[in-house]
């Protein structure tokens, strides 16, 4: 199964948070289907029509470009393929599908990943947002980068979208800060629960029934992006991720006021 960041809300309660991760692996959010991290060119992952257990789903995937707010739509597939692990819980177990993607055909050069299901009542999310980056071909690309979206009917994207604009005032949240150690999450994971590499001055946690996964939120001057989530990181909390366990025990708790970035 995929290895996902699971870690507490403050260095300090650790172990009670970590002994309650196995817990979390049933969060209700990814009840109708998951996406896996990005392995290459393939997307893959698995979902079903909850009303339709017994059908195979519709999926279209979709395709955030360089940290834009629009998405356009990448493929449709049918999660139709067996997998083993599916199977105790989802009838037949054939909910899984896979999408290869040429990169180099699309513009820009990092991408976030979001998939939805498609049934009678409308199009539901399912789990995670993986994400992908041409990094050998990132300066060369950094010229169309600044010109936004093309071929998007919207308005473009602001110039500024990759870094972002303060925008309105979300209020004051409880901050605390975390690593990828064995202390601050249960195995010592190295991939947030969204399937990507942590990183420090970008990765953030947050309650992501308020804040979806790739939600921007500035505090500062920084802009951080929700990567991933905590046992007790609800409503107006963040968990902020550092390098190393005595950064994250240096920034302790802090009350901070928090921007939407536009
Ligand atoms: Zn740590």
């Amino acid at each position: 199964m995929i290895t996902r960041l699971r870690h507490g809300f403050a260095v300090a309660a650790l172990s009670i948070v970590c002994m309650l991760m196995g817990v979390f692996t049933s969060f209700a959010a990814n009840s109708n289907g998951e996406l896996d991290p990005i392995n290459g060119s393939v997307i893959s992952g698995w979902a079903v029509d909850t009303d339709n257990p017994d059908k195979s789903a519709s999926v279209v995937l979709y395709v955030y470009t360089d940290g834009t707010t629009e998405a356009k739509e990448l493929a449709k597939v049918t999660a139709d393929q067996y997998r083993s692990d599916l199977k105790d819980s989802l009838g037949n177990g054939n909910h899984a599908f896979s999408y290869t993607v040429n990169w180099d055909s699309l513009e820009g050069s990092s991408f976030i990943i979001e998939g939805y299901v498609e049934t009678a009542s409308g199009k539901n999310r399912i789990y995670g947002s993986p994400q992908y980056s041409k990094k050998e071909t990132a300066k060369a690309d950094v010229k169309s980068t600044s010109n936004g979206p093309a071929g998007d009917k919207s308005t473009p994207a602001p110039a500024s979208s990759a870094k972002g604009t303060k925008g309105a005032y979300l209020g004051k949240f409880q901050t605390t800060a975390y690593c990828n150690c064995s202390q601050c999450c249960s195995g010592g994971h190295k991939l947030t629960y969204s399937g990507t590499v942590p990183t420090a001055n970008h990765t953030v946690s947050a309650d992501i029934n308020r804040y979806p996964i790739g939600t921007k939120l500035m505090i500062g001057d920084n802009v951080y992006t929700v990567e991933d989530i905590g046992t007790n990181v609800v409503d107006n909390k963040l968990d902020i991720y550092f390098d190393t366990h005595q950064q994250a025990l240096d920034y302790g708790l802090k009350t901070v006021d928090v921007y939407a970035v536009e």
